[in-house]
């Protein structure tokens, strides 16, 4: 569930999201797709008078006098009193310079452990291979350390585990009448980033799925096979994990990642810090705590 290994995930976090998860019945795929969390936030955003910029990375974070003074892209200065930064922890210290914190807290968040990444395989059909909208398969006996060390010691295992999600279940408006996705991936670790094994095990992955569902090959109308490029290039992190900072029994509680930033003005928010749960929910978590923190902030 935290695409780590269950040897070092943290106990505490993991019976918070599954009690939870249990007790309100609250796992969730929202209509229109996940990207659809983000918007409704940046709906807002422009709602309230916002402006959205895409295709404009932030090149650095300007910190003066241990304060936030803004953003520069390659189009120019933005001048701020806070940066909210959706970039991960590591990537906004970086931005906006190891040498504008003290030297153990730069030291802390370069050698925070990453989750692990994945290799998927998106099938476009034109049929429904199944009622679930989510379906995990585990083989037996399947032990993920067991699987990661193959792994990297470049044994491609033939029978990974998969966790499927077919979103057109929840959804049918997300493709044409009649047709269907089903997105499969396992997981790999972010070491393997452009190996030759991560793109073996999306050709296993691939093969496994025509075992799971005989018959799907001729009902493919495309395929997408992306490795942990893919997943890199989407995030900005530069890693490739799949979740962000890893939920391991040493990165949470008290040392979990503080989303206000020693530097006056500067937050982190999205999967790194600042929020409970998994994933989109975490990322969704942190937005709304981190927005109440800077009003807290402001106001003090
Ligand atoms: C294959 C796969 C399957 C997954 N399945 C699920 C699932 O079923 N359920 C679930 O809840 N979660 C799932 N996740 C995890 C989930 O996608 C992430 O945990 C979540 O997207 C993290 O949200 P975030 O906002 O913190 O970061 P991201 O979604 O990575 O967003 C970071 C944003 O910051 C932008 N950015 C980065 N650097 C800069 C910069 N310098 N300037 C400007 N912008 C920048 C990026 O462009 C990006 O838009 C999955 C992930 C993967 C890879």
């Amino acid at each position: 569930m935290f695409v780590i290994p269950a040897s070092e995930a943290s106990t505490a976090e993991f019976l918070w999201a599954m009690s939870n998860w249990c007790h309100d019945a609250s796992t969730a795929y929202p209509r229109g797709g996940f990207g659809r969390i983000p918007c409704s936030f940046l709906d807002a955003c422009e709602k309230h008078g916002g402006e959205l910029r895409l295709g404009e990375p932030v090149s650095r974070i300007v910190v003066e006098k241990g304060t936030v003074m803004g953003v520069e892209t390659e189009k120019g200065f933005y001048p701020s009193d806070i940066v909210v930064s959706d970039a991960g922890i590591r990537n906004t210290v970086e931005l906006a310079g190891t040498g504008n914190f003290d030297p153990e807290y730069a030291k802390r968040i370069s050698e925070l452990i990453d989750s692990d990444g994945a290799v998927t395989v998106k099938y476009a059909l034109d049929y429904k291979p199944t009622d679930a909208i989510v379906s995990v398969y585990i083989p037996k006996g399947f032990i993920y350390e067991d699987y990661r060390a193959s792994l990297e010691a470049g044994n491609i295992p033939q029978d990974p585990a998969l966790y499927m999600v077919s979103p057109t279940v929840a959804d049918p408006d997300l493709a044409p009448p009649g047709k269907h996705l089903l997105l499969v991936c396992a997981a790999v670790p972010p070491s393997l980033a452009h190996s030759d094994a991560a793109t073996r095990m999306s050709e296993v992955v691939d093969r496994r799925m025509s075992e799971l569902f005989p018959g799907i090959e001729e009902h493919t109308v495309w395929k997408h096979k992306t490795s942990l490029e893919f997943i890199s290039m989407m995030g900005g992190r530069g890693a490739g994990e799949a979740i962000g900072l890893a939920q391991r029994y040493d990165q949470d509680g008290a040392n979990s990642v503080n989303p206000a930033l020693p530097v006056k003005g500067l937050y982190a928010v999205g999967v790194d810090a600042g929020g409970m749960g998994i994933g989109t929910e975490r990322a969704a978590d942190s937005a709304m705590n981190v927005f109440d923190r800077i009003v807290a902030d402001a106001g003090s």
